[in-house]
This record gives C-alpha cells, sequence and structure tokens, in this order.
C-alpha cells in the first residue's frame, strides 16, 4: 500500500466501470448499489426481469442492460453492449445463476445443458471477454503494475457440498470455484485478480421455497451459527472488497459468506 493513501480511499471506485449480471434484485441488486455507493458507474443486467428498477434507484451512473445467459451468444451480446454504452468494464460480477432440480436419474439432459451454460459457461465467456480489454490496458496505461481487473464470481456452499436434487447447479458451483482459481493463476501477471464469493443461505427469491418450508427453514437455522438467513445487503462489503484496489493483493480465493455455515 502507497504509504500516503488512507485505507478508506481502497475501497473507492471512482471511475470505474462494473457490471453485473443478475442486477435485477436479490444479491446481484445490492452489489450493483454497493459499487455504485462505493463510485462506480453500474451495468446492471437482467433477463426476464428487466434491471431497470435497479438501475433507477442507483442513479445517472447506471444504465440497465438485457441479455439471456442460457444462449451461447448471451456474454458476447452483454458484453458489446456494455461496451457500447460505457466504453471499457474494470470489474466484472458474475452474479447471474439458476437452479432447477430433479432427482439425479432423471435430470433432463436440456436443464443440465441450461444450468451449466447460465452458471458455468457465460461466466467463463463474460469474464474472458473482459480480460482481453484488461490484459491490453496492463499492458498500455500500467507503469505502476497496478490493477488492470476484478473479476467477481457468485460461487455458492454447492461448491463445496452435493446437495439432494441438484446436481447441475452443484457441478457448476464447484465449477465456479475451480475456474475462479484457475483464470486468477493465469491473470494475475497480467493485473487482473480473480475472487470468488459463496454465499450460505441467502434471503431472496431463490430460496422463497426454502423459507416458506417450516421444517427446511428450522432445518437450516439450526445449522447457522449467526442464528439468521443472509440479507443480501450482508455480501456488499465482500463484494465491495474484491472489487476493489483494498484487495489487490489477493486473488483465487473463495471467501465464505454464510453466518458460520461452514465452519460447523
Ligand atoms: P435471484 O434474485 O433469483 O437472482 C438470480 C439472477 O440470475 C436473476 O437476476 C436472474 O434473472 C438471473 N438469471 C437467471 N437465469 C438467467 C439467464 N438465463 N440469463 C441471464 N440471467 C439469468 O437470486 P439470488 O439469490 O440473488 O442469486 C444470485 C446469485 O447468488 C446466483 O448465482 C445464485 O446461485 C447465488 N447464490 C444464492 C444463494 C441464496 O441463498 N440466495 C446462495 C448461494 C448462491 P431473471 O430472473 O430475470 O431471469
Amino acid at each position: 500500500m502507497p504509504t500516503q493513501i488512507n485505507v478508506l480511499d481502497l475501497f473507492r471506485l471512482d471511475n470505474k466501470v462494473a457490471l453485473v449480471t443478475g442486477g435485477a434484485s436479490g444479491i446481484g441488486a445490492a452489489i450493483a448499489t454497493a459499487l455504485a455507493q462505493a463510485g462506480a458507474s453500474v451495468a446492471v443486467h437482467g433477463n426476464r426481469r428487466p434491471a431497470t428498477e435497479t438501475a433507477e434507484a442507483i442513479g445517472p451512473k447506471a444504465a440497465a442492460f438485457r441479455a439471456d445467459l442460457s444462449s451461447t451468444t448471451g456474454a458476447a451480446d452483454l458484453f458489446s453492449q456494455v461496451k457500447e454504452k460505457f466504453g471499457r468494464v474494470d470489474i466484472v460480477v458474475n452474479n447471474a445463476g439458476t437452479i432447477i432440480r430433479h432427482a439425479a436419474e432423471e435430470y433432463p439432459i436440456e436443464d443440465w445443458r441450461t444450468v451449466l451454460q447460465v452458471n458455468l459457461t457465460s461466466v467463463f465467456q463474460l469474464s474472458q471477454l473482459a480480460a482481453r480489454d484488461m490484459i491490453e490496458r496492463n499492458k498500455s496505461e500500467n507503469a505502476e503494475k497496478r490493477s488492470s481487473g476484478k473479476i467477481v464470481n457468485i460461487a455458492s456452499l454447492l461448491s463445496f457440498q452435493g446437495g439432494i436434487r441438484v446436481p447441475a447447479y452443484a457441478a457448476s458451483k464447484g465449477g465456479v470455484a475451480q475456474l475462479t482459481k484457475a483464470l486468477a493463476n493465469e491473470w494475475a501477471p497480467k493485473g487482473i485478480q480473480v475472487n470468488a464469493i459463496a454465499p450460505g443461505y441467502f434471503a431472496t427469491m431463490n430460496t422463497e421455497a426454502l423459507q416458506a418450508d417450516e421444517t427446511r427453514n428450522r432445518q437450516i437455522l439450526e445449522r447457522i451459527p449467526a442464528g439468521r438467513w443472509g440479507q443480501p445487503t450482508d455480501l456488499a462489503g465482500a463484494a465491495l472488497f474484491l472489487s476493489s484496489a483494498a484487495s489487490d493483493y489477493v486473488t483465487g480465493t473463495v471467501l465464505t459468506v454464510d453466518g458460520g455455515w461452514m465452519g460447523r
């Protein structure tokens, strides 16, 4: 850390452009809002639900975009829309994710492909597109060898555990954790830090059925040392840390934000 910098300044994102996928609600909306509060311009992505409400709530430094990341061309389409509007992307938060439940022996291959495309392949595609530009900037703009880019992937406790009736989700999120490390290894010398956040149980639309199931809800709460579901804003600090200069010497890590679940 340069000696005259106040540590709080390391968390500022002024003049940075962040792309947050799946930002219409839940965790993505909370992360987009946090990065904007820290000074970033934010491209907020939506799919079935447009991200316009999140972008409007943030204000003029945000804009909403739409793309279906279950399509093999969705990531490229989204990235080119954002580049056209903002000119560059300094931070990518790969948050969009989907979960489809079936018994493993009956799991339809179409659903497997959809989950893997949204949760893992599009994460790789967007990271690759962003990194190509970041690497170029690292060559041309960066005599001081400061960070040229940040990639933050939203993993899951099912990056570590197998779950039940969610083989595609567990495989994709396990893949996200491994991809995070693989990209971090290759891109650290090129000025890009790649990290992941593994959220525990968060109260979002994704988990409405679990929250409503009295037995499962009780079992989940009994296992969480903090004794409560996470709120999307509980992830804001971790997301800002991994998106900012405060984490310039942190790469390839999967940070659990889970009220203590994984420690049990
Ligand atoms: P959420 O509100 O349902 O957010 C999921 C987002 O992903 C939505 O914005 C959704 O957009 C987007 N998405 C789904 N399919 C897509 C597709 N085909 N193309 C583009 N975007 C797509 O739920 P959340 O809990 O905030 O989830 C955010 C991330 O956190 C996900 O990666 C999830 O796996 C992860 N996570 C959540 C928890 C939890 O407890 N909530 C725990 C661990 C990990 P549309 O709805 O508009 O399609």
